[in-house]
């Protein structure tokens, strides 16, 4: 789909509002992982080079439409402010006199960063008069937070209608380029990998990706479910009995089209997250077993298929990797995608994190931040704060 881009709206001397993400995790005060700040932070800084009046938003954590202090976007200013390499004046106020009064003193070239927007109940319920309000402070609207554009909330979808001028952030722009690349229009062969706990959460994508893919390669927690539908013992691994028959359908669909569908061959188990780990094969699981990991034969087949691949998605851990003994088949996946010379393109938190912690990020086509909305936009499902930066 075509979006409307930053670069064509008229910013000099006008009144920006700009969605970021900028939920970063913080605690006592401090900011810890800066990755999506200095993501967001050229974003800014080009508009306010244009002479654009900025307002950034964001919102952080759960907020639970009330003023929480442990959550404030104040924090967040100061980091903002080194990485933009311009003054950012924190606020602390979203839609009152101090906000207001705020836009009223600025100049071009500067920047607002507004507090936390779920400190008003008005953000997730999407309220109309909320959505006035924001819209009230800005002449254009900008968008280039994709990890919320698949919720409806005020600052992505209902305040950006009332602008008749909007348009996607670059960070925006990357990601559904990428992804519709990967949805509407994949070099074959198409390899995806889905892995994770649960199918639960990911059943439209993993739907879509069964009647997208050429080899769907199913891992992790998930694949447990599917091995179960197979007729496999996954004796006491975490598994959703009932999703058997969703499972099934997958299945189905995939083989329906003549699409390959790999499982795991072999399998690392364990009494538990603190005992040792045995590799068996995926037939040879037993009752009080718990299946924490792909094996060393699944782990050479999903790197053969990924080294033909042309299109490769990620999604998912392919076992417990956050601890060391089990982390193996999913360190593995990452070093497969970045080995592929083909498009690819990792999205999901824990995946994402994964790949950073094989160190090859870089060597992958796109590393997609927005978890959800990723895996939204794959099934095909309308991401309310991508379709209404659509053009018209
Ligand atoms: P992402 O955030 O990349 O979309 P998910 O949130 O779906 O991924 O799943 C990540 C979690 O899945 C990880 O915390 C990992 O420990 C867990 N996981 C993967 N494989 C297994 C397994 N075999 N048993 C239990 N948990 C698993
Ligand atoms: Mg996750």
């Amino acid at each position: 789909m075509a979006l409307r881009s930053m670069d064509a709206l008229a910013v000099e001397g006008r009144r920006v509002l700009l969605r970021l993400d900028l939920n970063v995790p913080v605690k006592d005060g401090k900011v810890g992982d800066e990755t999506r700040i200095r993501e967001a932070a050229p974003t800014v800084r080009a508009l306010a080079d244009r002479g654009a009046v900025v307002i950034a938003c964001s919102h952080l954590g759960r907020a639970k439409g009330a003023p929480d202090p442990a959550l404030s976007l104040a924090p967040v200013a100061p980091v903002l402010e080194r990485h933009v390499g311009r003054p950012v004046r924190f606020v602390g106020d979203l839609v009152g006199d101090t906000a207001r009064a705020a836009v009223a003193a600025a100049r071009p070239g500067d920047v607002l960063l507004l507090e936390n927007l779920r400190f008003d109940k008005g953000e997730e319920s999407n309220d109309p008069a909320f959505c006035a309000a924001l819209r009230a402070l800005a002449d254009v609207y900008v968008n280039d937070a994709f990890g919320t554009a698949h919720r409806a909330h005020a600052s992505t979808a209902g305040v950006a209608q009332l602008f008749a001028e909007r348009a996607a952030g670059p960070l925006m722009a990357r990601e559904i380029h990428a992804l519709s690349k990967v949805r509407d229009d994949p070099a074959r062969p198409f390899v995806a990998v889905v892995g994770g706990a649960k199918i639960s959460g990911k059943l439209e994508t993993l739907q879509s990706l069964a009647s997208l893919a050429d080899t769907l390669v199913l891992v992790g927690g998930m694949a447990n479910t599917f091995m179960l539908a197979q007729g496999l013992q996954v004796g006491r691994s975490l598994v959703e009995a009932d999703l058997v028959d969703t499972a099934r359908e997958i299945l189905a669909t995939a083989g329906a089209r003549g699409a390959t569908v790999v499982l795991p061959s072999d399998v690392v188990v364990a009494s538990g997250l603190d005992a040792p780990g045995r590799v068996v094969p995926a037939a040879a699981v037993g009752p009080e077993d718990m299946i924490l990991d792909i094996g060393p034969a699944a782990r050479t087949a999903i790197a053969g298929v990924l080294a033909g691949a042309r299109t490769a998605f990620w999604n998912g851990p392919a076992g417990v990797f956050e601890r060391e003994a089990f982390a193996a088949g999913t360190l593995a996946i990452a070093q497969a995608m970045a080995a592929s010379t083909g498009f690819t393109v990792v999205g999901g938190g824990e995946s994402v994190a994964a790949v950073h912690q094989a160190g090859v990020a870089a060597r992958l086509g796109h590393v997609s931040t927005g978890g959800g909305a990723s895996l939204e936009f794959l099934a095909g499902m309308v991401l309310p704060g991508v379709a209404v930066l659509g053009e018209p």
